[in-house]
């Protein structure tokens, strides 16, 4: 077995150490191989618990922060997930894994071009595009699930709109310090025909800021 094999099974029991309990999640990540979606000087960390940097200031989420969403998200194979923020492409990766059909947005074209190649290298088929994801993706829409991978002032209009009934979304709100993640589960009024969205708070993390129409402004 190589160290990184090694070192993605240590990880996996970490996580389910830490409190992920969903085995298809805890399954996708002691497979996807991380090594490949982290900078080059960076690889010797790809299997710490850690957000390493990626280029434009921008950072792969820490291996927790994916497997927490990633469970809230209760991904079923088939689902067809949009993700915010597809960054290094690892939590494209992990989605993939699971079986989901995926589509992921990013605003940055060298994070948009590297992921593009980083994610056909390792045997994924996930359809990105480079634009703003805030305002989700029209034309691929409804969505079983939305994840939204960076920090929001607010919740996205758009994206709640794309989301099916019966839909699940993750994201983290707050300011530019800290965001609580919030899971957004819509339904149907049926007498008044119109959405319902029941709103759940987790814990605290920090995320980069989501720039864009109906994110934070770049100034
Ligand atoms: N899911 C990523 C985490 C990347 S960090 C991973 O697994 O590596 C969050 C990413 O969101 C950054 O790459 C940032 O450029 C991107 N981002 C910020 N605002 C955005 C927006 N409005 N639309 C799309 N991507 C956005």
């Amino acid at each position: 077995m190589d160290l990184f094999t090694l070192h993605r099974k240590e990880l996996t029991e970490n996580l389910r150490k830490l409190g992920i309990k969903d085995i298809n999640v805890l399954d996708a990540i002691s497979k996807v191989k991380r090594e490949n979606f982290v900078k080059e000087e960076f690889r010797k960390y790809s299997y710490d618990n850690i957000a390493l940097p990626l280029n434009s200031n921008q950072t792969i989420s820490q291996p927790y922060t994916v497997a927490f969403m990633t469970e809230l998200l209760e991904v079923k194979p088939g689902d067809k997930v949009l993700e915010i923020g597809t960054g290094s492409g690892y939590q494209s990766a992990v989605l993939a894994q699971m079986g989901a059909e995926v589509y992921s947005v990013e605003r940055i074209k060298d994070l948009y071009l590297s992921s593009l190649e980083k994610l056909r290298q390792s045997g994924y088929s996930v359809r990105l595009k480079n634009d703003d994801g805030t305002m989700g993706w029209e034309e691929n829409s409804p969505f079983d699930k939305i994840i939204v991978t960076a920090g929001s002032p607010r919740l996205p209009r758009h994206l709640l709109t794309q989301l099916k009934t019966g839909g699940r979304m993750v994201i983290p709100v707050g300011d530019e310090t800290v965001q609580k993640l919030m899971l957004i589960k819509k339904s149907m009024n049926e007498e008044k025909n119109e959405a319902v969205y029941k709103a759940k708070e987790f814990e605290n993390f920090k995320f980069v800021p989501l720039i864009g129409e109906e994110g934070w402004q770049i100034i």
